[in-house]
C-alpha cells in the first residue's frame, strides 16, 4: 500500500517528533493503516530524553519528497519550514497551531488549526472526539509536546485547552507533571557538546515576509551568559548562514527556561528591523519575558518590516 508520510518541521522539536507519532497512532487506531512518522532532522537532546523515557525509537529520517507523495503536516504549514520537495508533494491534512503563511495546495484537504499551545492540544482533542481511549505511552507522548511548547504552561502561548489536557493526561500518566518536565526541559538545555555552528542551526526557522527573508534561531538555556561566551564565534557563524541562505536578518534568541526572559543576538542588513523597535548594544538586546517565536518574536520582527 501506498505510504503516507506524517512529519512536523525542520530542526524537529518534541512536539513535532510526538504529534507525528501520535497522529500515526491516532490514524491506525482509525483504520489508516498506511501512514508512517518521519522526522525531518535530528532529534534533539529534550526529545531524546521523552524516548529514552518511554523507549522507543525515533521516527525515520527523511530528507526529501518525490513529487506526488502524499503527506500529513503537524506543528507547521510554512514551506520554509518543511521538507525539500513540499511543493509537489499532495497533503491531505495539517494538524498545526501556528499562523498559516507561505502555504498552498492544488487540491483540497483537511485542515485543522486551532490556536493552541500545542499540535498535541489538538491531537488530544480528536482522540476524544473519535472516543479512543488514551493509554500511558500516548499520554506521556502528548504530555512531553505540551510541555515543551508551553515551557511547562509558562509560555504566553499557553490556553486553558492546554492545561486542561495535561491535567487530564498527567492524571492518566501518573507521573508528577512538574519534576517530569523540569527534567525534559533541562535535558534540552545541555548544549555542552554542540559547536557554534551547531548552536544557530538546532532550533532555527525561516520565514519570509515581503521579500525580507529572515530566520529566528532559538535556544533553551539555563544561563544565557553561558551560550553567549564565545559571542565573536557565533556571529561568525551567523553572518556565514546568512551568505548561504541569502538572509536579510538573523535573529538568534537565547531563552532563560527557569526565569522565562530572553537574550536576543542580531545580524544581517536589515537589523534596523529589530533596533528601531529595541537599542541593540554590541548586536544584544535583552526581552524582559520574551519566551515565545511565534507569539512574541515573528509579530515583532514583522511589525519591524512594516
Ligand atoms: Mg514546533
Ligand atoms: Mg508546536
Ligand atoms: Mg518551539
Amino acid at each position: 500500500m501506498e505510504k503516507i508520510f506524517i512529519f512536523g518541521h525542520k530542526n524537529p522539536d518534541t512536539d513535532s517528533i510526538c504529534s507525528s507519532l501520535i497522529r500515526e497512532i491516532l490514524d491506525k487506531k482509525n483504520g489508516y493503516t498506511n501512514t508512517e512518522a518521519r522526522r525531518l532532522g535530528k532529534v534533539n537532546k529534550e526529545t531524546q530524553y521523552v524516548l529514552d523515557y518511554l523507549q522507543i525509537e525515533a521516527p525515520e529520517l527523511l530528507e526529501k519528497v518525490e513529487e506526488g507523495q502524499k503527506v500529513i503536516l503537524v506543528d507547521h504549514n510554512e514551506f520554509t519550514q518543511s521538507v525539500e520537495g513540499i511543493e509537489k508533494a499532495e497533503i491531505l491534512s495539517v494538524v498545526d497551531h501556528h499562523r498559516i503563511a507561505n502555504f498552498q495546495t492544488s487540491s483540497p484537504l483537511y485542515y485543522t488549526a486551532k490556536p493552541y499551545g500545542c499540535t498535541a492540544t489538538i491531537l488530544y482533542e480528536e482522540f476524544k472526539q473519535f472516543g479512543h481511549e488514551i493509554d500511558k505511552k500516548e499520554a506521556v507522548l502528548m504530555i512531553s509536546a505540551i510541555i515543551s511548547d508551553t515551557l511547562l504552561l509558562k509560555s504566553p502561548t499557553t490556553t486553558k485547552k492546554d492545561e486542561q489536557a495535561l491535567k487530564e493526561l498527567s492524571e492518566i500518566a501518573k507521573i508528577d507533571v512538574n519534576t517530569y518536565g523540569i527534567e525534559m526541559l533541562k535535558a534540552g538545555t545541555d548544549l555542552s557538546e554542540f559547536s557554534e555552528e551547531e548552536l544557530i542551526n538546532l532550533d532555527a526557522k525561516k520565514f519570509e515576509k515581503d521579500n525580507i527573508k529572515y530566520k529566528i534561531a532559538q535556544v533553551n538555556t539555563v544561563s544565557i551568559d553561558d551560550v553567549l561566551k564565545n559571542q565573536v564565534k557565533l556571529e561568525e557563524e551567523i553572518n556565514k548562514k546568512i551568505k548561504e541562505e541569502g538572509l536579510d536578518l538573523f535573529v538568534f534568541v537565547i531563552t532563560d527556561i527557569l526565569n522565562n526572559n530572553s537574550e536576543i543576538l542580531v545580524l544581517g542588513n536589515r537589523s534596523d528591523i529589530i533596533s528601531k523597535q529595541v537599542e541593540l548594544k554590541n548586536n544584544r538586546a535583552f526581552l524582559e519575558g520574551v519566551v515565545s517565536r511565534k507569539k512574541q518574536i515573528v509579530p515583532f520582527v514583522e511589525k519591524g518590516i512594516q
